[in-house]
């Protein structure tokens, strides 16, 4: 297994600045989610990682050897790293079997070996009984386990999966999260997962890289991402976090246009320009008459879509600013209904971006 440390990483193409000074550590046997929009650098670092790319600049060390720098790179065959793609790349003309079997046939080992470790992979993905099967004859999400088991068989130190579960659909990408999650508690292999689903990361990784326009925006543990949001960027991106624009009046209260809030006291001046994050799923909507003591705000609703165990409200609030809330199924806010809007202080937390 390996530690991974990245440093300073830089990677252009033509006038984009793909990676723009990367710096990331990566213990030994830790599973990291690199997260963000398409287009903020992932798979960039992914493949620099994986040695089908130089950097511009920096370094990229697996435990005390250097693998990556401007001056040159490791080959990917010589880095002992597996992959596992969205497309599973399986070769259609070999059984389960023979594909999972192939980078130790590379690698010349013996018969009775291959057979042994082959049965080993394809036990720890749940395929014993389909290794005669052909690619054409599987599901797609057996197809990413042949991908999984044919990666981790040849025991690598580090495998990097680059938004491998896109192409399933959602019940079964539900499903293999837990798989992954469980396959690398099992084999403490060092892993680094693309993805742009949030969810995703946040069941799968030990931290989560969230990353933007070629940069790290913070790394945490997924309860740390979503709790304590760094940026405005963070707080949106993860769990879709109201983000109100403000300034700090004094310590705990902040003038977002016509409304003054409470909120989560911040380390600030008076007079700093902040932003107020408050998730949909922390806004309480009322009758309009309700008696709330503070940070209780009118609002009108604009729009409400039904998602089974709960609903999607947007509510216009004065001044023409748009919050979105989740409420219990069971309400009725048809647009036009007129509602109060309760944020709750301790849940109204301010990023400086
Ligand atoms: P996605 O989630 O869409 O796969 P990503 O986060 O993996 O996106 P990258 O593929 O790393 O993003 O791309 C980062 C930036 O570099 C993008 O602006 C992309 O257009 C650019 N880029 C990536 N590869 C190339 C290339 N071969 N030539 C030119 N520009 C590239």
């Amino acid at each position: 297994m390996a530690r991974i440390t990245i440093s300073k990483l830089e990677r252009r193409y033509e006038e984009t600045a793909a990676l723009a000074g990367l710096d990331l550590s990566i213990e030994d046997g830790e599973l990291v989610a690199l997260l963000g929009p398409s287009g903020c650098g992932k798979t960039t670092t992914l493949n620099l990682l994986a040695g089908f790319a130089r950097p511009d600049a920096g370094e990229i060390w697996f435990d005390d050897r250097l693998i990556s720098s401007p001056r040159g790179v490791v080959p990917p065959e010589r880095r002992n790293v597996g992959m596992v793609f969205q497309g599973y790349a399986l070769w259609p003309h070999l059984t389960v079997e023979q594909n999972v079997a192939f980078g130790l046939e590379l690698r010349r080992r013996g018969r009775p070996e291959i057979k042994r470790e082959v049965d080993w992979a394809l036990g720890l993905v749940n395929l014993r009984g389909l290794e005669r099967r052909y690619p054409h004859e599987l599901s797609g999400g057996q197809q990413q386990r042949v991908a999984l088991a044919r990666a981790i068989v040849v025991r690598p130190d580090t495998l990097l999966l680059d938004e491998p579960l896109s192409n399933l659909d959602a019940n079964l990408r539900e499903q293999m999260r837990f798989e992954i999650r469980r396959v690398h508690d099992e084999t403490g292999i060092t892993m680094v997962y693309v993805t742009h689903d949030q969810a995703e990361a946040m069941v799968i990784a030990d931290r989560v890289v969230v990353m933007n326009v070629g940069r790290i925006e913070q790394i945490g543990t997924p309860r740390e991402i979503y709790e304590c949001p760094r940026s405005r960027f963070v707080a949106a991106f993860i769990g879709n976090a109201n983000c109100l624009p403000g300034v700090l009046v004094e310590p705990g209260l902040v003038r977002c246009g016509e409304l003054l809030l409470r909120t989560a006291t911040p380390s600030v001046a008076a007079g700093t320009d902040v932003t107020v994050c408050v998730r949909p799923s922390a806004l309480r909507l009322c009758e309009p008459a309700a008696t709330v003591s503070e940070n209780a705000v009118h609002g009108r609703v604009v729009q409400q879509a039904f998602l089974g165990d709960h609903q999607d409200v947007r509510v216009e609030l004065a001044g023409g600013i748009q919050v979105r809330a989740l409420a219990p199924s069971r309400e009725d806010f048809e647009p036009g209904t007129e509602v109060r809007v309760q944020f709750s202080p301790g849940d109204c937390h301010i990023v400086v971006d």
